[in-house]
């Protein structure tokens, strides 16, 4: 049930319709707020982002930045099937693909690139993936980068993409 908040609007008096008294209240906020900065470093409620981030509550339902998935033999997931490229509603994922020769499985993506700076993080491209080979739970929120490039990712950062996992590391050198 939805709760209705009764606002009280009453006639402003005559300290409020000149307003100084208003302008100072607002001074002596900004004031406490910068003694307390300078002061007090531990109650700064802001923080320095993007080079400090806060810790992402309930990160492992949120969908946070994109990951190619690997095989137990090293190889990426990925059939190079464009689904998802087909699924994106933003158009921000390319891919090209190789073919193996060796392998039962036919194709590889020998380019994989998604452009962070138009993704709408919508998961459409994990829902649309046949073979469970890209994940958005990386746990990383993309944005507040300083270069254009940054918000790139190519295909062996999408295989180098979580940090911590011992199975994928030099998982994008296994590639042709
Ligand atoms: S999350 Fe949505 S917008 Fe971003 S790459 Fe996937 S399908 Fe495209
Ligand atoms: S990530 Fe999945 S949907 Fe996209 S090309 Fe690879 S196999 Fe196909």
């Amino acid at each position: 049930m939805i709760e209705i908040k009764k606002v009280n609007n009453r006639p402003l008096n005559l300290l409020e319709r000149i307003y100084v008294w208003e302008i100072f209240k607002g001074f002596l906020v900004t004031a406490r707020h910068f003694f307390v900065n300078l002061f007090c470093p531990g109650k700064i409620i802001t923080i320095q982002y993007p080079e400090i981030t806060r810790p992402l509550e309930h990160a492992a339902k949120r969908r946070t930045r994109h990951r190619l998935k690997m095989r137990a033999n090293g190889t990426p997931k990925c059939v190079a099937c464009f689904l998802c490229a087909t699924a994106c509603p933003a158009f921000c994922i390319h891919i090209e693909a190789g073919e193996f020769t060796s392998s039962q499985v036919e194709k590889y993506p020998a380019v994989f690139d998604v452009d962070l700076s138009r993704c709408v993080m919508c998961g459409m491209c994990v829902e649309a993936c046949p073979e469970d080979a890209i994940a958005m739970d990386t746990e990383v929120i993309p944005g507040g980068v300083l270069k254009r490039e940054d918000m790139y990712l190519t295909r062996n950062k999408l295989l180098q993409n979580m940090p911590g996992d011992p199975s994928i590391k030099g998982a994008a050198n296994r590639l042709a």
